[in-house]
């Protein structure tokens, strides 16, 4: 698995469609994409057109410190960092223009313009902060004549500047936020298996690439178990598949209940679950596997007036240095099979470390003579 610079992320490229930081990678890029254009406009427009020696500064010196941005942000992923920069460089860089006064009174039209690019750039609350900084700093300069533009101006303009900024402002934010709130619900559908509102299959894969990749950054143990109800067939056919839901509803509740926090329990097909216990070894994996299995025969399927008998198999596999989730996923499903084999309501660990195996050998050699 790639490792990613601490305070990057990864890059465009490597990020599914579904990921948010997607969509910001895309906004991010399309925003410097219409700030070059731009800057790049203004600056040969005021240097060979109009003549405003100054502004053609501003920009040009704006549009070198954007793309060293953006330069940055392909190469470390850090959307969060040069978002804020972006974020000042913009504000600045119009202020900049407006207070210098060189260009004409349009010029303050850009104003109302600012919000958008902390919005995009760095969403809903942190864009409400940079605009809400960015109102008080221009209030504050026509407030005391800062603004060589605004000076004259009929009180109208200043409210009409003012107004149309915060305007923009509050417009952005109820967008922003309700795109977010409409996102984060999606997110939670797609990860979230409908009957028993455990993660699904896809959220289960995705909390194990990251729990992998922490593993192996801090040198600790993952372990995965493999549930898979004992002959489950028999409750459709003797009470209805609704009963079977039911019993599927039950067992996802006690496997949550029975696993830590930190621990992820997901629905991976029709009767059978994964569990995913970061930070435990093969022995603490067994043990939680058996703590487990005992409360599903423990406890029975409340279903109408009966409680209906029922039990589970499970395979344990511990994260190996070369696993991804197949090979671990297969090792798992392999030793539910060797349950299952074996009787079913049990569990069946790893083997034992090879090392143990060999040492054994040796003794014997030494001592036996065997081979
Ligand atoms: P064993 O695993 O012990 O070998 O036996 P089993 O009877 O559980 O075997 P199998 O895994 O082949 O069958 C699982 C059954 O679970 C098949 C299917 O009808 C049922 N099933 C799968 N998904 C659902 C579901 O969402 N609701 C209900 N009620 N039944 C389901
Ligand atoms: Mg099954
Ligand atoms: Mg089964």
């Amino acid at each position: 698995m790639r490792e990613y610079p601490r305070r990057g992320g990864p890059p465009a490229a490597d990020l599914g469609v579904d990921d948010p930081r997607h969509r910001s990678h895309v906004l991010v890029n399309r925003m410097y994409f219409a700030g070059f254009v731009l800057l790049g406009f203004f600056t040969l427009f005021d240097l060979f057109v109009t003549g405003y020696l100054v502004d053609a500064t501003v920009e040009a010196v704006t549009l070198v410190l954007i793309s060293i941005l953006w330069l940055r942000l392909q190469r470390t992923g850090d959307l969060d960092g040069t978002g804020w920069a972006a974020s000042a460089i913009a504000g600045v860089a119009i202020l900049a223009v407006v207070l210098m006064g060189s260009a004409p009174d349009g010029v303050v039209a850009w104003v109302p313009l600012y919000p958008v690019v902390p919005f995009f750039l760095l969403g809903c609350r942190r864009g409400a902060l940079c605009a809400g900084i960015y109102f008080v700093v221009v209030v504050g300069a026509f407030a005391f004549d800062l603004m060589p533009q605004a000076q004259g101006f009929a009180m109208p303009t200043v409210f009409n500047v003012g107004g149309a900024l915060a305007g923009a402002t509050a417009i952005l934010y109820w967008y922003e936020h309700s795109r977010e709130t409409a996102a984060a619900a999606l997110r939670q559908a797609a990860d979230t298996d409908f009957l028993t509102g455990v993660a699904n299959r896809r959220s289960v894969q995705r909390t194990f690439d990251a729990e992998a990749a922490r593993a192996r950054r801090h040198g600790r143990p993952l372990s995965l178990l493999l549930v898979d109800l004992d002959h489950f067939k028999r409750i459709n056919d003797t009470h209805g598949h609704e009963a079977g839901d039911a019993a599927i509803v039950h067992c996802a509740g006690l496997l949550a209940a029975g696993v830590r926090g930190e621990d992820t329990v997901g629905r991976i097909g029709g009767e059978e679950f994964a569990v995913l216990l970061p930070d435990t070894d093969a022995a603490g994996a067994v043990a939680a596997a058996e703590g487990l299995r005992q409360a599903l025969e423990d406890r029975p399927v409340p279903w109408r007036d009966a409680a209906l008998p029922l039990t589970a198999s499970i395979g344990v596999a511990v994260l190996g240095p070369t696993d991804d989730f197949t090979t671990l996923f297969a090792a798992a499903d392999d030793r539910l099979y060797a349950a299952k084999a074996g009787g079913r309501n049990r569990v069946v660990g790893p083997p034992p470390p090879t090392e143990n195996v060999v040492s054994r050998q040796k003794v014997l050699d030494k001592d036996g003579g065997v081979r």
